[in-house]
């Protein structure tokens, strides 16, 4: 039988971090780094770690990004999961299978050569995709139908792939407990206390007039004290900033993930096409994808669908078939015939902390409180770098030295005098 423990009245740490996800346990690793005597508590309400979105994304990377911002993020945290992987020989199942992103109109051919500045893009000839069982052409009644365009380019992002999320997670959370920070797990965090700094033990208290503090946070096993939050709670970090009146302006956006397989995936998935080691991540018009998964010999497809896709909640999303049935597969099938007769062989759904200004990551501090979310999509390929920059304000520091030596003004990512561009590729 399962007996809660709970936890003491005195239990109290310097750092109580909310959310044991890649934002979590990079936030945890980076802090123990710069303090390596700071005690950390990781607080989840799951039973382990990266149960949350992080074990349901797509498990995709790319440095293939519009704004400085997202750049900066992802293209510092692939260099460091690459050191991981490739220096200190910890698998993080990262496969450089690149990402190919086939055009159907010049404003996004245009997004691409600009981002093409910044990192390897190469244009690929279109007869070259005919082998990968691409049709650059969909049939004249489907495309009017449809309203679907002709493909006239293709690119291929370089420095681009696929890893595997839960190992990129149990590197960190094994880093984290070797340095001593102690996993709160089955916790739910229900409440943060907001308290005045001096107490005159008044009913009603904080009044407007009193300065303010988070003091503790109410747990389903008691309460927990500490200097300092974070949250790192994702599509769940409303809940607990909306009653203290603090806005984490985010949204939740239903994603979901469809396995699909035939005789066609089984043969190609594995296979070096263009110039990558196997199949790439391909994202198709309307910006339709599907990422290879050479293990399993599948295709995972999905779609970040904007308009239609309403903004409601559920703890547990399920995925609907009939979206994968008349969205997905009707694009995928127009312009790659030979996926016709896959089967899906396994689905599920969760949630972007959707950022719907510029789909970018907010990071910020008020009072004791900070939140690291709205990672709109691409939290694990940012994932190292955010938790750097969590670390960076926690110091007050200006700016955050990423890992390839790359610096971000930790205001630029805040709210009050924010200063990013809009990221157009919010896949
Ligand atoms: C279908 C899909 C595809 C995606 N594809 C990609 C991709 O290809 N590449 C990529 O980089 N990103 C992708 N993402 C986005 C990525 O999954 C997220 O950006 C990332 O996981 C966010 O990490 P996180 O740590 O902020 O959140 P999470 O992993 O969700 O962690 C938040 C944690 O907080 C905990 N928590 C929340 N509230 C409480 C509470 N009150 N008390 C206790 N614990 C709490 C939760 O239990 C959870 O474990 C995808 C997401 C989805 C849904």
């Amino acid at each position: 039988m399962f007996i809660p423990r709970f936890y003491s009245q005195d239990m109290k740490y310097d750092v109580a971090i909310i959310g044991s996800g890649i934002v979590g346990l990079s936030t945890a690793f980076h802090l123990s780094e710069k303090h390596s005597d700071l005690k950390i508590a990781v607080i989840d309400k799951f039973h382990t770690f990266a149960q949350g979105n992080t074990g349901k994304s797509a498990a995709g990377f790319r440095d293939v990004f519009s704004s400085d911002t997202s750049f900066k993020l992802s293209s510092s945290s692939i260099r460091f999961y690459d050191h991981v992987q490739k220096i200190l020989g910890i698998d993080l199942g990262m496969k450089h299978v690149g990402y190919l992103f086939l055009m159907d109109n010049d404003s996004g051919s245009d997004v691409m050569e600009e981002i093409g500045r910044k990192t390897k893009i190469e244009e690929v000839d279109l007869d070259a995709l005919e082998s990968m069982g691409i049709s650059i052409k969909p049939d004249t009644e489907v495309k009017e139908a449809m309203g679907l365009e002709d493909i006239h380019r293709a690119y291929l992002a370089h420095n681009a792939g696929i890893m595997e999320p839960d190992k990129i997670a149990a590197f960190y959370h094994s880093q984290c407990v070797n340095r001593n920070i102690e996993f709160l797990f089955d916790t739910e965090v229900q409440s943060l206390n907001l308290v005045p700094k001096k107490p005159l033990n008044y009913p009603g208290e904080p009044f407007i007039w009193q300065d303010k503090t988070i003091g503790s946070i109410k747990t389903s096993r008691g309460e927990i004290s500490a200097d300092t939050f974070i949250l790192a709670t994702d599509v769940w970090t409303n809940f607990l900033t909306d009653p203290v009146g603090i806005d984490s302006h985010i949204r939740p956006k239903k994603r979901q993930l469809f396995k699909i397989r035939n005789e066609f995936i089984e043969d190609v998935v594995g296979k070096k096409v263009l110039a990558t080691e196997s199949f790439p991540f391909t994202v198709f018009p309307k910006g339709v994808y599907v990422r290879p998964s050479p293990g399993e010999k599948t295709f995972w497809a999905g779609v970040a669908d904007d308009i239609g896709r309403d903004f409601s909640f559920v703890e547990d999303p399920e995925a609907e078939p009939q979206f994968y049935t008349y969205n997905v597969y009707q694009v995928l099938q127009a312009y790659m015939k030979p996926i016709t007769s896959a089967s899906i062989t396994g689905m599920w759904a969760g949630y972007y902390s959707y950022n719907t200004i510029d789909g970018n990551p907010y990071i910020f501090r008020d009072l004791n409180l900070i939140v690291a979310t709205g990672t709109s999509g691409s939290g694990i390929m940012k994932g190292d770098a955010i938790g750097r920059v969590v670390a960076a304000l926690y110091d007050g520091e200006e700016k955050a030295k990423l890992y390839d030596g790359m610096r971000i003004n930790t205001a630029d990512l805040g709210v009050k005098n924010r200063k990013v561009e809009e990221e157009k590729l919010v896949l």
